[in-house]
C-alpha cells in the first residue's frame, strides 16, 4: 500500500489568493461597469529590459547552431553569470565571495524551500509573524514540528525580539515581505551575533535588496562581519529585473557556514548544498542565464534601475495618498510593499471588502500572512503607474469623505 507523507496533511489550506480571486470575480459579476484595480499580488508589470531580450535572442540563435549548441549546463550555473554576480553584486560592494559559493537557480522560492533538505527534522525554526509563507510550509512539509512565531508588529517596529527558546534556524527577510519594512545594519548585526553565540543559522532572504536606498540598511547580510560563518543568502532576479516569469535567482552558501552532526561534529554546508543541487537540479536554462547576465552591462544596469525607480515612484504615490486619506502606513520606502493599518473596528478581510466595494481596489489582507497580520493590509507598488494613480485617487476620495 502506498503511503503519503502525512506532513502534507498538517498544512493549513491556503485560501488567501483563491478567496481574493473569488471575491473579485463575484464583485465584477455584480458590477460589470466598474474597473477593478489590483494591487494585491507581488508580481511585476513592467516588460523585460531590452538588453535581456537581445541577449536571449542571441542565446536562442546559438542553441540553433551545431557549433554553439549547449546541452546540460553546470548545476551551479554558468561561470559567465556567476562571475558577474561575484563582481558586481558583492566584490564592488566590498564583499569577497568565491565563485563556488554562488549557486544559480530557478527561483528564491525554490531555494528557500529546498534548503530545508540540509537540516535535521528536530531543529527548532524561528519565523516572523506575518511571514512569506514558503518558510513555514516547507518546514512543515519536511516534518519539522518546532516552529517559533516571532510577532512582528508596529509595537516592535516590525523587528521581533529574540524568542524565549533558542532556535536552530532563523529566517530573516530584509526588506520584508509582507510588511515592506527593513532592518538596519545594527539590527542585522544583533542577529548575526545571536546566531554565532547559539550555533544557529540565519536564512537571509534579500529578494528585495534592489529597492534599498537607505545606507543604514544592508543589501547583503555579508556586509556584517562574521556573517559568513552563520548565514546563507537568497537573491532573485524576479523583482530586480522583472524575471518573475523567466525564473532565475541565486543563493550564496559561504564555505565557512556549518551545521553539526548529532555528535557535535561540524559539517560545511557549501558541499552539502552542492551535493543536493547536483542530485536534484539540472541548472537554469542557458538562454535565461544569458538574459540575466545582460543586466550587468552598463546599459542593463541603467534599464533595471529605471524599472526599479518606476516601482519606487508608485510606492511613493501610494504612501503619500494613503497618508492624505488618514491611514497609518509602514514600509514602501526601501521596498515595493506598503503595509497599512486598517481603520479601527475592521478586520483585514472586512477592510478588503470595504476597499473593493468603495474604491474598487484590491489588496491583500494582512492576516493571510499570519495571525499578527490581522488588522493590517498589504498594497504593492508593482502595478502600472496609471493604475496606481487611479487607485490612490479613488482611495483618497472615498476615505477622506467618510473617515
Ligand atoms: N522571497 C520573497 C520574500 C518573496 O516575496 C518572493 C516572491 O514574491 C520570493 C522569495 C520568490 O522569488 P522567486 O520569484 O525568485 O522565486
Amino acid at each position: 500500500m502506498i503511503k503519503i507523507n502525512e506532513n502534507f496533511l498538517k498544512l493549513e489550506q491556503s485560501y488567501l489568493f483563491s478567496t481574493i480571486a473569488k471575491k473579485v470575480a463575484a464583485f465584477q459579476k455584480e458590477n460589470p461597469d466598474k474597473k477593478v484595480i489590483k494591487l494585491g499580488i507581488g508580481d511585476v508589470t513592467r516588460p523585460l529590459p531590452s538588453v535581456v531580450i537581445e541577449a536571449m535572442k542571441k542565446a536562442a540563435e546559438e542553441q540553433g547552431s551545431a557549433e554553439t549548441f549547449r546541452g546540460y549546463g553546470p548545476e551551479q550555473g554558468y561561470d559567465f553569470l556567476r562571475e558577474k554576480i561575484q563582481k558586481q553584486d558583492y566584490f564592488d560592494r566590498g564583499i569577497a565571495i568565491d565563485i563556488d559559493e554562488i549557486f544559480v537557480s530557478d527561483g528564491a522560492k525554490c531555494d528557500t524551500g529546498n534548503i530545508v533538505d540540509l537540516f535535521a527534522e528536530d531543529n527548532m525554526v524561528a519565523i516572523t509573524d506575518p511571514v512569506y509563507p514558503v518558510y513555514r510550509d516547507t518546514n512543515l512539509m519536511s516534518g519539522r514540528k518546532k516552529i517559533i512565531y516571532m510577532p512582528s508588529t508596529a509595537e516592535n517596529h516590525f523587528n521581533p525580539d529574540f524568542p524565549n527558546e533558542v532556535p536552530d534556524i532563523i529566517y530573516l527577510c530584509n526588506p520584508n515581505n509582507p510588511t515592506g519594512t527593513t532592518m538596519d545594519r545594527e539590527e542585522v548585526e544583533k542577529w548575526v551575533h545571536y546566531a554565532k553565540e547559539n550555533k544557529s543559522i540565519i536564512l537571509y532572504d534579500s529578494a528585495y535588496e534592489a529597492f534599498v536606498e537607505d545606507k543604514n540598511v544592508p543589501r547583503s547580510i555579508f556586509e556584517i562581519e562574521g556573517a559568513k560563518e552563520v548565514a546563507i543568502e537568497f537573491r532573485s532576479f524576479s523583482k530586480t529585473a522583472g524575471f518573475t516569469g523567466m525564473r532565475c535567482a541565486y543563493t550564496i552558501v559561504p564555505k565557512q557556514v556549518k551545521a553539526y552532526t548529532e555528535k557535535g561534529e561540524a559539517v560545511f554546508l557549501n558541499a552539502l548544498w552542492n551535493r543536493r543541487q547536483c542530485t536534484k537540479f539540472n541548472g537554469v536554462s542557458y538562454i535565461i542565464q544569458r538574459g540575466a547576465e545582460a543586466i550587468y552591462s552598463e546599459e542593463g544596469q541603467k534599464q533595471i534601475q529605471e524599472n526599479i525607480a518606476y516601482y519606487k515612484e508608485n510606492a511613493k504615490i501610494i504612501r503619500e495618498g494613503l497618508i492624505k486619506a488618514g491611514f497609518t502606513i509602514y514600509g514602501g520606502v526601501d521596498s515595493p510593499y506598503i503595509w497599512l493599518k486598517v481603520p479601527e473596528g475592521l478586520s483585514s478581510w472586512e477592510f478588503f471588502d470595504e476597499l473593493l466595494e468603495k474604491a474598487n481596489v484590491v489588496g491583500t489582507p494582512g492576516v493571510g500572512f499570519g495571525s499578527c497580520g490581522e488588522g493590517y493590509f498589504r498594497l504593492t507598488a508593482f502595478g502600472t503607474k496609471e493604475n496606481t494613480i487611479e487607485a490612490v485617487k479613488r482611495i483618497v476620495e472615498k476615505y477622506c469623505q467618510t473617515r
